[in-house]
């Protein structure tokens, strides 16, 4: 962001009202031993959210390909009614959802808008890792529909817990089955503007997408008159452009410009100017995209953002749009009011832990219940010394829980 807004005073711009706001971050420090008014930065779980206020979160911004610094897509989104909803959850993104220490019981609602990898991932991490973290009841997916059955989000769904079969069977023998199931609520991709969920004062309506097959869509999230709408992967669309209009905070895919494919991604000159201006958006057509819909901020995402990249990407935006932007990193943060938006970056921790949330974990299953996964055969293969081993450790732990 402070490229950004540096190179949008280079380039003789206006001045993005975030960048306006960021400019005041610091405040005035009065004491050398009180606390600053404000360190430009969000530590998750350490602010209120207003009741009419949506915090949305990048938990993913890249690509398919795996990169430390930057998971594939991931939106979380937090309402002021407490409602969360996750908006896909592509490769790598998990890590940094862990990472705001949110209980999984929060996190159990998932929009994919369309099933390449670098969009639902992680879906295993949430699911599995959210289960033997806490989660207490089942997950909840909405996805498109495909062009026919096997293309949809039901059938991979399905296929998803037929392929991890193996890990539901192995701890269904130790934990409660139920945080371990996924509903599945499927919907027309073709609907324009239709409503797919409806519920506690928030509306999110599906639009069609244009990649790489029939199927994807973007999502329209409406809460306390705030309007934030996630693009999936698309070529820009007369759908996105009529109903994304007059958006407080409008995401769209902005892709790697087609030089950089080819310098940085290995792509053929061919594919690059294929897969960068026909089956996802290039950044001249993103700035065109938000002239048109005129957001109160736009964002873009959807590449390995680095300075040479970042600074390609916006000389391609600038010339045909210089509204509020933020282009996306993993880890910043917005907070949209009615009366501002704000972009800063999150401080979270590495070594995060699952944390509690208020429900009463499920029983694990009665003993006998379910069959034992591990036979005869293994157990008889036990290392008796490893046993002699930990024998005094383990029975002062058990006198100390009154264990059996
Ligand atoms: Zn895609
Ligand atoms: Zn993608």
């Amino acid at each position: 962001m402070r490229l950004s807004v540096i190179t949008a005073f280079l380039a003789g711009t206006v001045l993005p009202i975030a960048a306006m706001i960021l400019m005041g971050a610091g405040g005035t420090v009065k004491s050398p031993t009180g606390t600053a008014p404000d360190r430009y930065a969000y530590y998750p779980g350490t602010e209120d959210l207003d009741k009419d206020e949506i915090r949305l979160i990048a938990c993913g911004t890249g690509l398919p390909a795996a990169r430390r610094d930057q998971a594939a897509t991931c939106f979380l989104a937090e309402l002021g009614n407490g409602d969360k909803f996750l908006f896909d959850v592509g490769t790598g993104s998990m890590a940094n959802v862990a990472a705001l220490m949110i209980p999984y019981d929060f996190l159990d609602k998932v929009f994919l808008t369309h099933l390449h990898t670098d969009h639902w991932g992680d879906l295993a991490t949430l699911w599995a890792g959210g289960w033997t973290a806490g989660r207490t009841k089942p997950l909840r997916v909405w996805g498109p529909k495909g062009a026919t059955p096997d293309m949809g989000t039901a059938y991979a769904i399905e296929n998803f817990l037929k392929a991890y079969n193996w890990d539901a069977t192995t701890r269904n023998f130790v934990l409660s089955a139920e945080p371990g199931k996924i509903s599945v609520t499927e919907f027309d991709y073709k609907a324009v503007n239709a409503v797919v969920y409806e519920e506690n004062g928030v509306t999110i309506r599906s639009l069609p997408a244009i990649h790489a097959g029939d199927g994807p869509v973007s999502f329209i999230l409406e809460y306390a008159g705030l309007k934030v709408v996630i693009g999936g992967d698309t070529f820009p669309n007369k759908w996105y452009i009529e109903h994304a209009a007059n958006a407080d905070l409008a995401i769209h895919e902005t892709f790697l410009t087609p030089p950089d494919l080819v310098r940085l991604y290995g792509q053929s000159p061919g594919q690059a100017i294929a897969v960068g201006t026909q089956i996802h958006t290039s950044p001249q057509a993103f700035g065109k995209v938000m002239s048109k819909i005129k957001p109160r901020h736009a964002v873009g995402y959807h590449f390995f953002n680095e300075q040479a990249t970042h600074d390609n990407i916006l000389r391609g935006v600038l010339q045909t749009y210089t509204g509020p932007l933020s282009l996306a990193v993993d880890n910043m943060v917005w907070n949209i009011t009615k009366e501002k938006i704000t972009e800063r970056m999150i401080v979270s921790p590495d070594q995060a832990w699952a944390v509690n949330g208020p429900n009463k974990p499920p029983k694990p299953p009665a003993k006998g219940s379910v069959p034992d996964p591990i036979s005869d055969f293994i157990k008889a293969g036990r290392w008796q010394p490893a046993e002699q081993a930990q024998a005094p450790m383990v029975e002062k732990f058990k006198k100390e829980y009154g264990l059996q």
